[in-house]
């Protein structure tokens, strides 16, 4: 059953929403944040704090292009709550990023690290930009600009920024640099960074695992065998192409991949290795004809066991959720599903694990690199690998555990445990 229409709080600060949208946006976030506390015994005082992001900084950025043009972009970064440590989040550059996009982030992140009990709160940045419009200088310049705008707000215990959409270690390393310009050396100001730079090993890789090792808990709770199964994964960037990869090697049926360029679906199984090989030498899925190829609405409603958006947000909405025919939907990306979508595929009975415990593995393993910076020492990958496992397969079990004792859907457990968490650190602090 969803509600049937918006209701308004009218909250100290905010207006906050009690309704969806079809875009990636804060509402959407609160919606959920709104249903678990409405299953909590959290004072309004501290629903308020909660919900209000810490400061939102929005900046101008102007760029030098290379035929001598100027252009002026937009950067944000929301910080949003650091209760439980310093704000944590990462930095995305697309063209449809907006305030409203980064503040509904940089919530999920609060939830996010405290559901995974790191000692982080919860920030998002980014910059409003079409990458491919841009060299790579011009994307270096844009970058140090940025952190020009924002390095007073961001440090090694205060903010640290991450990979995101359309970011990556190269970014991180010269938003590395450019901070030590200004700060001193500071090598734990930003994670996700190379690991020629003070990166750490499995962390490109971490996100794509951790959905991994949350699928093969659940199938277990299920009773299903992962080479039973089959899945659909739509997105073939960083962490779609190592989910695909971890699922490969345990034998996993994938149906269908695809990224922005289409989508290909073959019923007995895909040829995943060739693909990924294919498309990591730059090539897009488009020219890739071995298989039927069907479009990219497609791949989200094709009679699969397990569906996996790792791309943008909102894919799942609306107009398309009717014909949803997966039984499991796995968020590999952040908000992939509408509060819409998500109220009535649950009321079909489709079990959703939600962003902030499918794709937690990123910030988990980013911790690592963190807490590595800070003590001038590095792990191997199989240490990472290890810690990651326990503390994603710790973090699902509870949310299970949850879930099944108060007959919650997996999102609004995983909500509750976090907000529990996040809401006591506040009250043990004192409000001041
Ligand atoms: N951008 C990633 C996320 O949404 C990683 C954040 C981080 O490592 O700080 O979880």
């Amino acid at each position: 059953m969803f509600v049937s229409q918006c209701q308004t709080r009218a909250y100290n600060r905010l207006r906050f929403r009690r309704c969806w949208g079809d875009g990636l946006s804060f509402e959407d976030t609160n919606y959920f944040f709104g249903r678990a506390i409405d299953v909590m015994d959290v004072g309004r005082n501290i629903e308020d704090l909660l919900v209000t992001p810490d400061r939102s900084v929005s900046v101008k950025i102007p760029l030098e292009m290379d035929d001598g043009r100027i252009r002026v972009f937009e950067g944000y970064r929301v910080q949003h709550n650091n209760a439980r440590g310093p704000f944590k989040g990462g930095l995305r550059y697309a063209a449809e990023v907006d305030l409203d996009e980064v503040q509904s982030l940089a919530s999920l992140m609060t939830w996010k690290t405290a559901l995974a009990r790191l000692p982080y709160g919860g920030a998002k940045g980014g910059i409003s930009v079409d990458v491919r419009e841009l060299s790579r200088d011009e994307l270096e310049r844009l970058t140090r600009q940025f952190v020009n705008r924002i390095h007073e707000f961001i440090g090694p215990h205060t903010d640290i920024p991450a990979p995101d959409m359309n970011t990556n270690a190269q970014v991180m390393a010269w938003i590395m640099d450019q901070y030590s310009l200004l700060h001193g050396h500071s090598p734990a100001v930003v994670t996700g960074k190379p690991i020629d730079l003070y990166g750490a090993e499995g962390r490109e890789s971490a996100t794509g695992r951790g959905v991994v090792y949350v699928i093969e808990e659940l199938l277990k709770d299920e009773g299903r065998d992962i080479k039973e199964t089959t899945f659909a994964i739509q997105g073939l960037g960083n962490v779609g192409s190592y989910t695909v990869r971890f699922l490969d090697e345990l034998g996993a049926k994938i149906v269908a991949v695809s990224d922005v360029s289409g989508s290909v679906y073959e019923a007995e199984g895909l040829p995943v290795r060739e693909i990924l090989k294919y498309v990591s030498g730059g090539n897009l899925i488009k020219g890739y004809a071995d298989s039927t190829t069907i479009t990219n609405e497609e791949i989200l409603t094709l009679p699969v066991d397990v569906l996996i958006p790792a791309a943008i947000g909102s894919v799942v909405n609306e107009t398309n959720m009717h014909e949803v025919e997966a039984s499991y939907i796995v968020e590999a990306a952040n908000s992939p599903v509408t509060p819409r979508a998500d109220e009535y595929l649950k009321d079909k009975g489709v079990v959703i694990v939600p962003d902030i415990l499918a794709n937690v593995g990123g910030v988990v393993v980013s911790y690592f690199e963190w807490v590595q910076n800070l003590q001038r020492f590095s792990w191997k990958e199989k240490q990472a690998n290890a810690e990651l496992h326990a503390t994603i397969t710790e973090a699902y079990r509870k949310v299970r555990k949850l879930a099944k004792r108060r007959n919650l859907d997996l999102r609004i457990a995983a909500f509750v445990l976090a907000i529990g968490r996040v809401g006591k650190a506040t009250v043990l602090r004192g409000i001041h």
